[in-house]
């Protein structure tokens, strides 16, 4: 099966998936980008605009990223883009029982897409992928090696709107991914 078909059938799945809708609402955010993508970036949860249109990070904290993957050299549609948890939680914040379930569908998702490299934006992607709690404050601009992956740490660009001196640390973890990424 091509990766295409093989990344639809994993979000008719999570469109079809009862766990993954308890404690939360609007449409399912499976992810998007290309099938391909060497380089995917994991969120944490969708939020209103994009529990609203099915896609993911296309709010205020989805056009900070998007500048961030542009500025690093990358073209949106090369990347692939998703978050651990799959629908809107209530709360805002997902449960651990969220990101644990989540993590079902996202590690579909990696064996279709085989990345090299994964950015986790934020402690919620870290807990998600990695299953570790990680203080993303003080890890953020590491590189992690596991199970023959790379992943690179950074906070959440939500926290880089809320508080602009992180927006500052997101960047130059970012002008150190643009290094990692092209030497
Ligand atoms: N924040 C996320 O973590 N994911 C989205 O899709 C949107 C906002």
């Amino acid at each position: 099966m091509d990766k295409q078909k093989a990344l639809d059938k994993i979000a008719r799945e999570i469109e079809n998936c009862a766990e993954c809708k308890i404690g939360k609402s609007g449409m399912a955010v499976a992810g998007e980008g290309n099938p391909d993508a060497d380089i995917v970036f994991i969120g944490e949860a969708p939020g209103r605009q994009e529990a609203a249109t099915g896609r993911p990070f296309i709010g205020r904290s989805g056009q900070l990223l998007r500048s961030l993957i542009r500025e690093v050299g990358l073209n949106e549609e090369d990347v692939y883009i998703t978050s651990p948890v799959k629908y809107l939680p209530d709360r805002g914040t997902p449960l651990p029982s969220d990101i644990r379930h989540g993590r079902e569908h996202l590690m579909k998702q990696f064996e279709v897409i085989e990345p090299k490299f994964i950015v986790l934006l934020g402690s919620v992607a870290a807990q998600g992928v990695l299953e570790m709690k990680i203080p993303v404050k003080t890890r953020h601009g590491e590189v992690i090696e596991k199970d023959g992956k790379r992943y690179f740490l950074t906070l959440h660009p939500a926290a880089g709107l809320r508080f602009p001196p992180l927006k500052e640390l997101i960047k130059e973890d970012f002008v150190k991914l643009k290094k990692l990424l092209h030497g």
